[in-house]
């Protein structure tokens, strides 16, 4: 069974030993593909570090997080810009709008966020979205800049069946994590409804645990009980959810 992760910040954990032992927990588990979304400049060099480390199972990906875009986000695109250039990247991400912890940033949000498609499609690279209470305003952005090549990942899905199915036919892929196996959220009645065919994984580590470790720090390891969710709702098997999702995933990562 091949699981991949396909957005997580493992690479949060510095300890070179302890890096090793969540590794191997991996793919003990079967997550041997971990994709790693850096959030600012200073994150940079911490994916670069678990690729180069494990260059079988991690692959990173380049962008600004939405809520790292603050006053000096022109200079942080154009040191992320850089490292896109220099290195072997899979996606432009995490990319996207947030307005759930501060709104004073939303009209640079939305430039940074329509910038770094540009570099998506100059560099046909699909793009990974974090979109946080902002549906509408990243929906318009994509719309706007659709085109037949420009792919990619709703990254933690958790909205409607209605925002599924608009993801969907933008040719989005929906990564679904941890909120999944959370009794209350309502997301496990919405991705029981989608095709699987629409789906990829994900664990967003350190955040988001899943059941039966929700509370603890999250790894990626825990992504077979977020798969295991998924096969339950859908009444199929742990290794068709892997089959499927993993298939999606390299359809988009083109690895
Ligand atoms: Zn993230």
């Amino acid at each position: 069974m091949v699981l991949t992760d396909t957005h997580t910040h493992q690479y949060y954990e510095t300890d070179s030993v302890k890096k090793d032992e969540v590794i191997q927990r991996c793919i003990s588990n079967g997550v041997s593909r971990l994709f790693l979304p850096n959030v600012d400049s200073s994150s940079i060099a911490q994916v670069m570090d678990m690729v180069n480390r494990y260059p079988q199972n991690c692959f990173a990906m380049m962008g600004l997080h939405p809520c790292d875009v603050k006053a000096n986000w022109e200079e942080e695109l154009e040191v992320i810009y850089a490292a896109l250039q220099q290195n072997k990247v899979y996606a432009v991400g995490e990319i996207g709008i947030d307005l759930y912890w501060d709104k004073t940033f939303i009209s640079e949000q939305q430039e940074a966020f329509r910038q770094q498609i540009g570099w998506a499609k100059a560099a046909g690279l699909p793009i990974n979205i974090h979109c946080r209470n902002a549906f509408d305003e990243v929906y318009e952005v994509l719309t706007e800049q659709h085109d037949d090549k420009l792919r990619g990942i709703f990254h933690c899905f958790s909205g409607t069946l209605e925002h599924a199915n608009k993801i969907i036919d933008l040719d989005f892929k929906l990564g679904i994590g941890g909120v999944v196996t959370y009794k209350n959220a309502g997301l496990d009645k919405v991705v029981e409804q989608i095709d699987l065919k629409h789906v990829v994984l994900e664990t967003d580590s350190p955040y988001l645990t899943p059941v039966p470790f929700r509370g603890k720090p999250n790894e990626s390891s825990y992504l077979v009980h977020v798969a295991q969710k998924v096969a339950d709702l859908h009444r199929t098997s742990i290794e068709a959810v892997a089959e499927i999702t993993t298939e999606n995933s390299k359809t988009i990562f083109g690895v």
